[in-house]
């Protein structure tokens, strides 16, 4: 095993997925509309981190491709249901709207369905570009964030609750997470590094997800 704290926390945001995905199942009515986006959002999570656990066991061409691909997935998933969720475009309370809202939705599917489609052939058929991975992936998650931050804001001025406060805070959580990935530093006994700090920073705000 090439990066046992990689793997190792890779392990533990699989388990907060297959957690939240049972407590999503467990408390949420089976017709009510966001559910089968929600778990959309665990099975990306599924597989990505599945995918994450075996390329940090072993680095080969196929392991790091399936790796890359695979968090691609979830970070563009965020990207697809977080205007979905906070534009409510599943809403028909307004039933004059519900097929405006429907086209929407049927647009909004095509273009990030293209779009993944598109960054992974990319880098699968033309150029396996670390820079612009890095940067396609840091664009998308950031216009997600911005989203739930500025909605976080909005409903707290709103409704003054504490739970509109928690978006931005995962967010705000996550992206300090991320920014372990700049200050690399050599890994303590050859093994635990900045990137699987980066690993273990996400298991939190995953199960504070699903909460
Ligand atoms: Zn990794």
């Amino acid at each position: 095993m090439q990066e046992p704290f990689s793997v190792l926390f890779s392990l533990c945001n699989l388990l907060a997925h297959k957690w939240g995905l049972r407590l999503l199942r467990s408390s949420l009515p089976a017709n009510y509309p966001f559910l089968k986006y929600y778990l959309g959002f665990g099975y990306c999570g599924l597989i990505s981190w599945t995918a994450s656990i075996i390329f940090h066991t072993r680095d080969f061409n196929v392991t790091e491709k399936m790796d890359y691909f695979a968090a691609a997935l979830s970070i563009f998933y965020g990207l697809y249901y977080t205007p979905i969720r906070l534009f409510r475009l599943l809403d028909d309370k307004d039933a004059g709207r519900k097929t405006e809202k429907e086209s929407v939705l049927r647009i909004w599917t095509g273009i990030v369905l293209i779009m993944y489609v598109s960054h992974v052939s990319y880098l699968a058929f033309w150029r396996f570009d670390y820079t612009y991975n890095m940067l396609a992936n840091v664009v998308v998650g950031i216009i997600q964030n911005l989203l739930w931050s500025v909605f976080s804001v909005y409903k707290w001025k709103q409704t003054r609750r504490t739970w509109a406060i928690w978006p931005g805070l995962i967010v705000a959580w996550i992206v300090l997470a991320m920014s372990l990935e700049l200050f690399d530093f050599p890994p303590w006994h050859g093994m635990l590094d900045a990137h699987s700090l980066w690993h273990l920073g996400t298991v939190v705000p995953t199960i504070w997800w699903y909460l």
